[in-house]
């Protein structure tokens, strides 16, 4: 599959039916800067299309599926991507230059939002109320109808399994834009439905240019739900563009999450996650952890052991699977180089290793990490998105979680210590999305509500939650006497 889709990618899904693009944009492999193929460059008239098949399916052979069929599907869909993990991982480490250990986890949380979503498709249901006498009252929960999905670069297979897997679950069809620098995985997967059985227009696949394709896909009047996940500045004009619909969106914008280790956690324990939830896919995360509080009576061992664990590391290309692959793109590298160059005044604790023949065209960055930085420094408090973390040092609980809540974000956040009356009062004064006591991220978690506070956004995905974000209750009142 790979190799056909690097050479045959310039393609879009619409209503059941692969077509090429008039126009076309590049298909860049980050490991090495060249160009490996190209891909379609969809219009608003592909949109206006796709909506269009969106709609005919829902009228169709997929809007009389019962929810066990749907269900059904999913788990044959997630089936089929678990026989395909290796080509996918393969198919996003050369698309998006991502170690193929990593891309493998990916593919197999694709696999598992499948899973998760089509054994859910039938459990999630209205209810009935005790109303006044003479009437039966009960609610139904519905799909929206179209739904659009904007998916970025750096995570689209997981992205894609929670938004479009939950979508597909309670009824609705979907037109995905993936994002200009990573829409092969997004092209298999479609390929992947289409042979388990998903009827034509139930997933549509438009690649193209945020400007182009994802605006028209924003303010298309056919859209009944968008779900975005991107940049605080893109999501603003995403949900500005759909509020002239009055559509519902869910916006996931990334963040600048704290692990908080206090002088009685078990840094053994924290040290792994503080360094890796800060390196994992080259820090391009929305979930990355950024900022590591620590209680100043540890701070020498806990930023020597840390400093010693960033030595060790090793960035290389993604199919060499080594710990650290390149960043997406040029201007992704400049944009991490900038604030690296702010970083230049603050005291360096350590840098990963850049592997020895990197091909010259890579986009790669060294691994850095600083310490001790005033929370209030730019590398402290702006989204960075590469692989670039801060130790901030803390005197009490309360310090801690000033700085904690101190920036615009709110996504994630962990606490490392063995008081568990601690753990409990800080998992209710830190404002995020998830808190997670002594580990960071619980191994990415697809039955765990998502989602953010503040610029990292709102609206929940994953686990339940999001299938009730993607469906409507209607009440129902029947008055009988
Ligand atoms: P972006 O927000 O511009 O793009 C995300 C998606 O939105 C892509 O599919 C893109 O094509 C689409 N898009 C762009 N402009 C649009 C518009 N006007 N209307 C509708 N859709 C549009 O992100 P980017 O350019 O890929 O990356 C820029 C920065 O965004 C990064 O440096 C990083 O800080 C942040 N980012 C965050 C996340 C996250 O998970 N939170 C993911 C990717 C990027």
């Amino acid at each position: 599959m790979p190799e056909r889709l690097a050479r045959d990618s310039a393609r879009m899904l619409i209503g059941g039916h692969w077509r090429e693009s008039a126009d076309t944009l590049p298909l860049v492999n980050p490991s090495t800067g060249e160009e490996i193929g190209r891909i379609a460059r969809g219009t608003p008239e592909d949109i206006d299309a796709a909506v269009a098949a969106a709609e005919a399916a829902l009228e169709g052979a997929w809007g009389r599926l019962t929810a066990a069929e749907r269900g059904r599907l999913l788990a044959r869909i997630g089936a089929l991507v678990l026989d395909h993990v290796d080509e996918l991982a393969r198919l996003e480490a050369t698309d998006v230059g991502k170690p193929l250990t990593q891309a493998r986890a990916d593919a197999v949380a694709l696999a598992r939002y499948c899973e998760f979503y089509g054994g859910a498709a039938d459990k999630v249901h209205g209810e009935t109320i005790p109303y006044l006498d003479g009437y039966t009252v009960y609610t139904l929960r519905e799909p929206h109808g179209v739904t659009g999905h904007i998916v970025p670069w750096n995570y689209p297979m997981q992205i894609i399994g929670r938004s479009v897997g939950a979508a597909l679950a309670m009824g609705n069809a979907c037109v995905l834009k993936p994002a200009e620098d990573a829409c092969l995985t997004a092209l298999a997967f479609a390929e992947l439905a289409q042979e388990a059985g998903l009827p034509a227009g139930a997933l549509n696949v438009v690649p193209g240019l945020g400007a182009e394709a994802g605006a028209a896909l924003a303010a298309h009047p056919g859209i009944r739900h968008v779900s975005f996940t991107g940049s605080v500045g893109t999501g603003a004009a995403v949900q500005q563009a759909a509020g002239a619909n009055v559509v519902p969106v869910t916006l996931e914008l990334g963040g600048k999450s704290p692990q908080i280790v206090f002088a009685d956690a078990d840094l053994d324990a924290a040290l792994p996650f503080l360094v890796n939830a800060g390196l994992q896919n080259a820090g391009q995360t929305c979930s990355a952890s950024s900022r590591i509080l620590v209680e100043r009576s540890v701070l020498d061992e806990a930023c020597a052991r840390m400093a010693e664990a960033y030595s060790a590391k090793v960035v290389g290309p993604a199919m060499d699977d080594r710990d650290v692959g390149p960043l997406i793109n040029a201007t992704q590298r400049a944009r991490v180089e900038g604030f690296l160059a702010q970083g230049a005044d603050l005291p360096l604790l350590a840098r990963a290793r850049l592997a020895d023949d990197l091909p010259e065209g890579g986009t790669y960055v060294q691994p850095t990490l600083f310490g001790p930085v005033p929370p209030d420094h730019v590398l402290a408090q702006d989204e960075v998105f590469g692989p670039v973390q801060v130790v901030i040092p803390f005197d009490t609980e309360d310090e801690a979680v000033r700085i904690a809540n101190g920036t615009d974000y709110g996504l994630v956040a962990s606490v490392w210590t063995r008081d568990g009356a601690r753990q409990m009062r800080l998992a209710k004064k830190i404002r995020a999305g998830q808190v997670f006591l002594n580990n960071y991220g619980a191994g990415g978690g697809v039955e765990l509500p998502f989602g953010g506070v503040g610029k990292s956004g709102h609206g929940r995905e994953k686990g339940f939650e999001a299938l009730y974000g993607f469906s409507v209750v209607k009440t129902v009142a029947a008055r009988h006497g």
